[in-house]
């Protein structure tokens, strides 16, 4: 594939804002699209050109980067009748950043592979704070050329950059890896509440357990408990950080997927189980170690 210069926007929300900033910075030409003029106001304060169509923003664009809250929206904005497919010239490569179902990104990507187009999936993982930084993660699915094509516009945006496997792989780690992420936070938060009621020190339980088998992330980089980790958000008033409501939503596409692959996953289905009760005590909008203050009993604090 020939060297990438213009890249098309589509969805300047609080992740995909910083990220065509990002690009721009990169030295790439942007061109954005969202529904929102709020947006798109800023978008151009960043060096964007701003546009007031899916059509006119990927017409003759080497590259098309979208970031958009649900599969549905993915679908609609790639397939629909004025959508990235019917207007995107021959052969540029779509790079689809929102976190979503995979099938729906197994269905784009095969319906892209079937015109001509190239696509990969690739969610991120950290929040606004790396989306401005340029340090996210991301997580790719798509064939090898591909993904080789990707790393260019990945690149300014990254601090890592993996190849997951084939179309829908990307999603599917991502979906893993916070299940996993939502499960750890859930175990770390009762381990501390736990420690209190028995007496046991914050600070010392975490000296203890930080070095020894209970060791995880949610722990040691990202503590619930206000204390040991000065840069979490639990020392913030669980402001997010990443929000409880997003950590829901991909609790729930994990559960989805393991609804439809046949799979059992007792402790994911708990922690979605958690995670909702927790949004529905009103605290989908705190960060997700904010959970352990409705295990504290304590929802009034967050
Ligand atoms: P957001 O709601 O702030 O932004 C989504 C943007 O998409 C909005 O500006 C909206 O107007 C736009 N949009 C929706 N439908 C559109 C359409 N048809 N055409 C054009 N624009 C459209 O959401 P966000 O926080 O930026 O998250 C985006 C994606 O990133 C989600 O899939 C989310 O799960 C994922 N994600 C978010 C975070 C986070 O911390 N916010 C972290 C990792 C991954």
């Amino acid at each position: 594939m020939s060297k990438i210069n213009t890249i098309a926007f589509i969805g300047l929300g609080n992740m995909g804002g910083p990220m065509a900033a990002n690009l721009v910075n990169g030295g790439f030409a942007v061109t954005a699209f969202d529904l929102s003029d709020e947006v798109l106001t800023q978008a151009r304060a960043q060096g964007c050109k701003t546009v007031s169509s899916i059509g006119e923003a990927v017409q003759g664009k080497d590259a098309v980067v979208t970031m958009l809250p649900a599969g549905k929206h993915v679908r609609s904005v790639y397939i629909g009748a004025n959508g990235v497919f019917a207007n995107a010239k021959t052969g540029a490569l779509f790079c689809d950043c929102s976190t979503i179902d995979v099938q729906s990104a197994r269905d784009v990507a095969g319906e892209a592979q079937k015109l001509g187009f190239s696509m990969v999936d690739s969610p991120v993982s950290g929040g606004v704070a790396a989306a401005s930084a340029g340090t996210l993660a991301f997580m790719v699915g798509g064939p090898d050329a591909a993904f080789e094509a990707a790393q260019s516009v990945l690149e300014p945006m990254a601090k890592a950059i993996y190849h997951a496997g084939d179309s829908g792989a990307g999603q599917a780690a991502k979906i893993c890896n916070n299940m996993l992420l939502g499960i750890t936070m859930i175990g770390t938060a009762e381990a501390f509440v736990l420690a209190k009621k028995l007496g046991l020190d914050s600070q010392r339980f975490f000296d203890i357990s930080a070095n020894a088998s209970g060791q995880n992330w949610s722990m040691t980089s990202y503590c619930p408990e206000p204390g040991p980790v000065p840069a979490s958000p639990a020392n913030n008033g669980y402001k997010p950080g990443f929000s409880a409501a997003m950590m829901l939503k991909d609790l729930r596409l994990a559960q989805d997927a393991a609804q439809s692959s046949g799979t059992a996953t007792p402790l994911g289905a708990e922690a979605q189980a958690l995670y909702a009760m927790f949004d529905s005590l009103g605290g989908g909008g705190t960060d997700f170690s904010g959970i352990i203050e409705m295990l504290n009993g304590n929802m009034g604090k967050v």
